[in-house]
């Protein structure tokens, strides 16, 4: 079994979680900017953390043999915050490095005019860098949500099947698809989506232009949930092949569309960190 985790903070993550995903057969990764949890209060943040996503995180994954990518934003949140608006001018220079396979997580929090003019802005920044979108849905308020970023993203002419409309669920997965758009899952130990939720939709709704991801971050959340939502594919009549579909060949085809998904680690970063190892240790 080969898994691609469209969706996953390794930051927050520590080494151990790297040697399981690598041993249950997790091979390659997207790490989207988003909140770190305590609040930054200017842009130089950002840009050491936009570059510890393409320099330092990518190193340390390929310690495990996992190819990791990146995709670079404003996070929603955030995008509040009138100290970090000035990041919407670091993001050109990030859009143009070799790891970075999209734009996001953009989208809403709480469907401010801040998140509305930060959301526009972003995706004008995917079209302009020919990048594809990682949209995240908001957990309160989702349906609005959802139905109020779909006709953003359709307002702002970037072509749907570039775009990814995350954290969905049964109640949202109808209007993504029939936008246009991938459908994202985000599967979580205890709340919102679980393996065998996430198995009905996939015999209701099909196996095309669906991503499924852990979402793990700093919050409570479970890395190998990619991996046992496989496994609850094949228990539940699915065949080997359409869990490669969904878990390997779907992310596959989502961020090729940024033309940099590099699974051969042609542009591995093995050399950026050539005097450190995480063996040695970084304290
Ligand atoms: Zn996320």
């Amino acid at each position: 079994m080969r898994i691609f985790d469209p969706h996953i903070h390794m930051t927050s993550r520590t080494t151990d979680d790297y040697e399981r995903m690598a041993a249950a057969g997790v091979r390659a990764i997207v790490e989207p900017a988003f909140w770190l949890g305590q609040p930054r209060t200017g842009p130089a943040s950002f840009t050491d953390y936009f570059d510890a996503l393409i320099g330092w995180e990518p190193f340390r994954a390929s310690q495990f043999g996992i190819r990791h990518h990146a995709t670079i934003a404003l996070n929603p949140k955030e995008a509040n915050d009138p100290r970090c608006r000035p990041v919407l001018d670091l993001l050109p220079r990030y859009l143009a490095k070799d790891g970075v396979v999209a734009v996001g997580e953009i989208g809403y929090d709480s469907m401010t005019a801040a998140e509305d003019e930060v959301f526009a802005a972003q995706l004008a920044l995917a079209i302009e860098h020919e990048l594809p979108a990682l949209v995240h849905t908001p957990h309160r308020d989702k349906a609005r949500g959802t139905e109020r970023s779909i006709a953003v993203v359709t307002e702002s002419g970037i072509d749907p099947s570039r775009v990814v409309l995350d954290h969905l669920n049964e109640l949202t997965v109808a209007a993504a698809l029939d936008a246009g758009l991938w459908a994202g899952f985000s599967i979580y130990p205890d709340t919102k989506m679980s393996p065998s939720r996430m198995v009905t939709i996939l015999h209701e709704y099909g196996l095309e232009r669906v991503l499924i991801n852990s979402a793990a971050d700093w919050g409570r959340s479970d890395p190998l949930l990619t991996v046992r939502t496989a496994e609850e594919m094949l228990a539940g009549g699915f065949t080997k092949d359409d869990v490669d579909k969904v878990l390997w060949r779907n992310p596959v085809a989502f961020f090729n569309q940024s033309g940099r998904l590099d699974l051969a680690g042609r542009n591995a970063s093995e050399a950026t960190f050539a005097g450190n190892s995480i063996l040695r240790g970084g304290s």
